[in-house]
């Protein structure tokens, strides 16, 4: 793939498909304005000739897959993005307008360990077995069929791989949609899979928007799984839609992560950690921690340090390898955020650093580049404080105690995941326990092991994705009990 205009298509049945209302949208790069893609406008059709073709998949060639030659597969795919991870980032950061250097050390990396964590899992998954003293019992795990795999605009292969590669591992025929903001590098993905011999039906790819295409796919009466990530307010129509069908769903979805930082912290990795959690992908990772409670102490010492080290975070050319912070996903998402600065000052919000939209040369001038930006002297109710702005928008917060500080972090209705900074083994225990989120790091933020639990708790989705979990998710149990007698 060359990175002029490029002309993507839809990917049914092992081939490249036209949509089939023949119209295109355009594919922005947020860092310039330019358009680099044309992307099919596909429609419920499109989804319903993915569905047949997953359907055909299944009871043919790939239904016949053995286990051994699923988890070949993964590791074959992965060797496939390996071969081609160079570009692969490169498109990323065209199509996020994320630092090219983040896509070469994140994003492309993890999506190719996902193929080979998952061709290892498959290898190893095992069913139970119980035993009577006239029977036996044993369980098989079946794949659950064709399966709808959506994803959002801002880690796009990675969050997809991380879909796609136990959906496969499982013998699942999968339906992909990527979001229509980012959907270069899915593209490429469902090239590999067919040049590297995956069965044609196994991953079919459709472009498109939400309402157009991810809606029929949910709704479609013959797929019987939806693996979502993306916004709470998205995940809660896709919840609609698909218990009328009694779909298997895992909802993967927004976040506003707390940051606690005690006064017995390292302070110096702290505050290294903090402004790694706030401003990661410009604020763009669900993970990342935008409420930033300091203990009252150190409250002034800490701060100052977090502006310091926010200076550094200059924004710049994407493709330049020693820029740190990129673009916005769009004009549209920086105006979301912009907004969010000018409720801050109406609420009484003290602008720590930035603020405003980055000031850059051509053709970066027309891009989406906002300031990483702290803001303090707000109730840590406000709106800012507690609504997912999903951007490099931080507030600080001082507190007293630990007590306090636990009930401020869960004081929303978000639950996804929280970092704790402190040097006391028995606090790091007790406050972990006590956090309403899926996820706790301790003295570190985003560390990632593929085996563990992953997802959230009240508003940040339901069910957890990562290790066996994906591999659960993805398959149905069925008991078989045989009789002695
Ligand atoms: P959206 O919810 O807007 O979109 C996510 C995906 O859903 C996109 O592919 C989108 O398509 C599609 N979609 C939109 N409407 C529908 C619909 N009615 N039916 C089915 N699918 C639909 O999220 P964003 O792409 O804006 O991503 C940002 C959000 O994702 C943030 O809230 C973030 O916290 C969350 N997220 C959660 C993660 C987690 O693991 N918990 C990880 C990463 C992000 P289209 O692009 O065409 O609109």
């Amino acid at each position: 793939m060359s990175t002029d205009i490029l002309k993507l298509t839809n990917h049914i049945g092992g081939s490249p498909r036209e949509p089939s209302t023949k119209s295109y949208f355009d594919s922005i790069d947020p860092a310039t304005n330019q358009v680099i893609a044309h992307v099919p406008a596909s429609s419920a059709e499109d989804i319903d000739k993915a569905v047949q073709s997953a359907k055909s998949a299944l009871d043919g060639e790939w239904g016949r897959f053995t286990s051994a030659m699923r988890a070949d597969l993964c590791d074959a795919i992965a060797q496939g993005l390996e071969k081609r991870c160079a570009e692969l980032a490169e498109l990323e950061s065209l199509d996020t307008g994320k630092p090219l250097s983040l896509a070469q050390r994140i994003d492309i990396p993890r999506a190719i360990s996902n193929f080979r964590f998952f061709a290892g899992a498959g290898r190893h998954q095992h069913t139970g077995c119980h035993e009577m003293s006239d029977a036996l019992n044993y369980t098989r795990r079946e794949p659950l069929g064709v399966v709808g795999l959506i994803t959002p605009w801002n880690l796009p292969l990675y969050l997809l791989s991380w879909k796609t590669a136990p959906a496969l591992v499982t013998g699942n025929a999968i339906i992909a949609k990527p979001s229509e903001l980012t959907p270069i590098t899915a593209s490429v993905l469902a090239e590999i899979i067919t040049e590297v011999g995956g069965p044609p039906g196994c991953f079919n790819l459709v472009h498109g928007t939400g309402p157009d295409v991810g809606s029929p796919l949910v709704d479609h009466p013959d797929v019987g799984g939806i693996s979502f990530t993306g916004g709470t307010q998205t995940g809660a129509l896709v919840a609609q839609s698909a218990s009328k069908h009694f779909k298997k769903l895992s909802l993967e979805l927004g976040g506003k992560n707390p940051t606690i930082v005690f006064p017995d912290c390292d302070f110096d990795k702290a505050v290294e950690g903090a402004v790694r959690a706030a401003f990661t992908n410009q604020g763009q990772v669900c993970l990342c921690g935008s409420r930033i409670f300091i203990h009252e102490t150190i409250y002034d010492d800490f701060t100052k340090a977090m502006v310091e080290k926010t200076k550094a975070l200059t924004a710049g050319d994407p493709r330049n390898l020693n820029t740190k912070t990129g673009a916005l996903i769009s004009q549209q998402h920086l105006e979301k955020v912009a907004s969010y600065v000018a409720i801050a000052k109406e609420e009484g919000g003290h602008i720590r650093i930035g603020g405003s939209r980055s000031s850059l040369d051509s053709p970066f001038d027309q891009g989406a580049f906002f300031e990483p930006t702290l803001i303090d002297n707000l109730p840590p109710s406000s709106r800012v404080s507690t609504e997912e702005i999903f951007g490099p928008v931080a507030t600080l917060h001082p507190f007293k105690t630990e007590a306090e500080v636990v009930a401020l972090a869960n004081d929303v209705r978000y639950g996804l995941a929280a970092s704790v900074w402190t040097t006391d083994l028995r606090r790091a225990h007790r406050v972990s326990a006590l956090l309403d989120t899926g996820m706790v790091w301790v003295n570190t933020w985003l560390k990632r092991d593929l085996r563990v639990p992953f997802g959230g708790a009240k508003d940040s989705g339901m069910g957890r994705e990562g290790g066996w979990n994906s591999l659960n998710f993805f398959t149905q149990e069925k008991n078989v009990c045989i009789s002695f007698e």
